[in-house]
């Protein structure tokens, strides 16, 4: 199972290619489903399938995106709920369209949270433990996508990777690890994240590490790490070594 984000300049499809090619490069992981969101003016654009990263290559081609320089990529290795387009990630947060998000791990307490949702008469799409997460994280949202994050990681026991994407905070990818691995890929004018250096080795070789309990925000000029608690972090920079990592 794999993760890809990314935030670069305004201009062509590059947030697209850079996610679908990140996944590809995170084949080798093993996976069952795979998807894609894009930033797309006021709302937030998805495509997922389950099966090989061909079938939503093949979705892309039949029913295309619109352009945007801000994506999250996900391929899935289902722990709850079978894999299935429904069930396959990102999943949306919220009714109004701009937020979804994407998780590799498990949410061990997501059945209270989700009886919680459920008896707030929140409406479900998938079997997910990750759909709580992405409902809870439209509910904290009050316009500043990291603080809407801090929050609910605070509420998750287990392990996670999240990244989620929200389009009034169209020019950033937020993202959050607990037992779980997460990269930063430093680039000119763009950032990446990844599971691991391959995600975004074809874009940039230099690299920050990011500690458990730690969230992250990217933009294309900034990165910004801190700590579950709010408080700020450093995170170690490497430069990653090609051969090392083909
Ligand atoms: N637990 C989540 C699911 O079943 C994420 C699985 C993964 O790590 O890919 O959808």
């Amino acid at each position: 199972c794999g993760i890809v984000g990314y935030v670069g300049p305004r201009v062509d499809e590059r947030a697209q290619t850079v996610v679908m090619e990140g996944l590809a490069r995170l084949e080798y992981r093993g996976y069952d489903s795979a998807g894609i969101a894009l930033v797309t003016g006021d709302h937030v654009s998805t495509a997922k399938k389950a099966g090989k990263l061909a079938n939503l290559q093949a979705e892309l081609e039949a029913n295309p995106l619109p352009e945007s320089s801000t994506g999250i990529g996900h391929t899935r290795w289902a722990t709850h709920g079978g894999p299935t387009d429904a069930n396959a990630h990102p999943h949306r947060g919220g009714a109004d369209g701009k937020l979804a998000l994407i998780h590799n791990g498990i949410i061990e307490n997501f059945h209270p949270l989700r009886n919680e949702l459920l008896a707030d008469g929140v409406e479900f799409t998938s079997e997910t433990d990750t759909e709580v997460v992405a409902h809870l994280l439209a509910k904290a949202y009050k316009g500043d996508l990291k603080a809407a994050m801090l929050e609910v990681v605070n509420r998750l026991e287990g392990a996670f990777t999240l990244l989620a994407v929200h389009a009034d905070n169209a020019d950033q990818v937020v993202a959050a690890r607990r037992n779980s691995p997460l990269v930063i890929g430093l680039g000119e004018g763009e950032n990446f994240l990844g599971s691991d250096v391959a995600a975004f080795i074809g874009y940039t070789k230099e690299a920050m590490e990011v500690d458990q309990d730690q969230v992250v925000v990217i933009t294309p000029q900034n990165v910004e790490v801190v700590n579950f608690d709010g408080s700020a972090a450093q995170g170690k920079t490497f430069h990653v070594d090609w051969d090392a990592a083909s």
